[in-house]
């Protein structure tokens, strides 16, 4: 019988499957109390985390039993693998799991963004009719979606635009411009700067390493077509928030939406109050009732084929 540490947290049911067969501590909580997470480190075969838990520096060197850590998601940039690799620790994702829950926040906010009527509640209820300020909206079919990054949430974004009648250009630098997955997928390859400059939609969905940190910086946002949006669920450190800001303020963006930034949560003084059609969510494209369900069974499956 293994000792499963779960710091984050996980889909109940899919801690019950892992306490059937293991002895589990599941504390979503645990990863806000540094010693007491590297103190139940030190006696942990498998740690399960998801986001938030730094798997390095003095936590890897407390996980001195550890053969496994479980990644509830898919970015690995919050754990370092190669060093879990040297000491001989497996590192599980969950890949594709919630690739769905991502691509319709990117769906449904780049409808919400080009469209520009849904932030008059608060008005309308107060008695305003801002029917002509806001009768300019742009439809969604037809529009470009570029998408930077065409792996498992690139793919099901573009699945999901081209049923809505969008034309759908896409760029991932470790894919040729031939690679059949774009045809497969009724998608026209276009080179980064091509895309930056000609989609009305850009949406990037590329993990955070060292050659696309800062990749979308006030240069290239300079470079997007005028009124352009731009939705962000990759990582922080990828998009350069102040120049955002800065193109929302003077229009030459039409909108944006955040879900990741540099520093989660996103520190009160960073002034974006008075931006135009800017959505910011905590870090919650990937996470939906069933997202969190097909993730925490991944995780838990896998976990349990390692220990058989
Ligand atoms: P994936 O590995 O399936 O696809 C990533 C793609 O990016 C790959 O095709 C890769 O070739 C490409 N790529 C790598 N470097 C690139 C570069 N410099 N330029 C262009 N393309 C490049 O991963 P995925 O499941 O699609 O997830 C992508 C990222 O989204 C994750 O790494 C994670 O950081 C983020 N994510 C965020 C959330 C959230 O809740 N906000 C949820 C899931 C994933």
């Amino acid at each position: 019988m293994a000792r499963i540490v779960i710091c984050e947290f996980m889909d109940e049911r899919a801690v019950a499957r892992l306490a059937a067969a293991h002895e589990v501590l599941y504390d979503p909580q645990l990863v806000g109390d540094a010693a007491r997470l590297r103190a139940e480190a030190a006696t942990a075969d498998v740690l399960v985390v998801r986001n938030l838990t730094q798997v390095r520096g003095e936590l890897l060197a407390a996980l001195t039993r550890c053969k496994v850590v479980g990644r509830l998601g898919v970015g690995l940039d919050n754990i370092d693998v190669p060093a879990c690799e040297a000491r001989g620790i497996k590192v599980i994702p969950a890949t594709g799991a919630n690739a769905l829950s991502v691509a319709e926040y990117v769906i449904a906010s780049t409808m919400l963004l080009l469209r520009g009527a849904f932030a008059s509640s608060a008005a309308v209820a107060a008695g305003q009719w801002p029917r002509a300020a806001l009768g300019n909206g742009r439809e969604t079919a037809g529009q470009v979606l570029g998408i930077i990054g065409f792996g498992s949430i690139g793919q099901t974004t573009a699945r999901l635009a081209r049923g809505l009648g969008m034309q759908v250009i896409a760029y991932d630098a470790m894919l040729a411009p031939d690679a059949p997955v774009f045809a497969q997928a009724g998608v026209c390859y276009a080179a980064l700067d091509e895309l930056i400059a000609g989609a009305d939609a850009v949406t990037l969905h590329v993990p955070l390493v060292d050659s696309t940190r800062g990749l979308f910086n006030a240069e290239r946002i300079a470079r997007m077509k005028k009124g352009a949006v731009l939705v962000n669920t990759s990582r922080g450190h990828i998009v350069d928030l102040a120049a955002v800001a800065a193109a929302l303020r003077d229009g030459r963006l039409g909108g944006a939406a955040i879900d990741v930034f540099d520093v989660e949560p996103l520190p009160a003084t960073v002034s974006l109050q008075d931006c135009p059609n800017l959505v910011l969510t905590p870090h919650i494209s990937g996470v939906s009732t069933q997202s969190n369900e097909r993730v925490s069974f991944m995780v838990a499956e896998k976990v349990l084929e390692s220990l058989s």
